[in-house]
């Protein structure tokens, strides 16, 4: 199966924290990565602290879904991770943004990302790696672009 995970950093070397994200998913078993978007600077939305790091990497897998979402939360768990309340500054998030096609909604596990159609930093560097891709249920993810244009996004140097 074909899904695609969203990473965000904005706690200590956001940076550091989202290239060794992508480096324990290449090694992680049962994910294969097949895509990996450049790194992104984005501002905090509905969140707080510094820029944020983004990027979107493409993984083949053989994981069903709430495995593949427990395997992230092991990359996130060993960077520290912590919740201490909503969307407070984070070492690193990894979401499930994509599984196939597919339409999922546990009480742990909303796929597509319900939100990601509405976030630049989550569209800019999927559409990177996947100009195509469509959002089971909504479409094309490119025709979601036009509505995050005011949101700020840059590509890392
Ligand atoms: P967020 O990423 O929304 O800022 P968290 O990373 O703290 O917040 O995630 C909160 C909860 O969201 C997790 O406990 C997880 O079970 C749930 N969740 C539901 N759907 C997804 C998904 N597609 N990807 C990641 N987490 C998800
Ligand atoms: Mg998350």
């Amino acid at each position: 199966m074909q899904a695609w995970i969203g990473i965000g950093a904005n706690l200590g070397d956001a940076r550091a924290n989202a290239e060794d994200a992508i480096a324990r998913l290449r090694c992680a078993p049962g994910i294969t990565v097949t895509a990996v978007s450049s790194l992104y600077r984005t501002a905090p939305i509905d969140s707080s602290g510094d820029d944020y790091i983004n990027a979107v990497a493409r993984v083949a897998t053989t994981l069903a879904p709430q495995a593949l979402l427990d395997a992230l939360f092991d990359i996130e768990q060993a960077h520290g991770r912590e919740r201490p309340y909503r969307n407070a500054p984070r070492t690193l998030d990894l979401d499930l943004l994509l599984y196939g096609d597919d339409i999922i909604a546990t009480p742990t596990l909303t796929v597509p990302h319900p939100r990601m159609t509405e976030r630049a930093f989550v569209l800019v560097p999927l559409l990177e790696i996947d100009p195509e891709v469509v959002v089971p249920g909504l479409g094309k993810a490119a025709t979601f672009c036009a509505r995050v244009a005011d949101q700020r996004i840059d590509k890392v140097a």
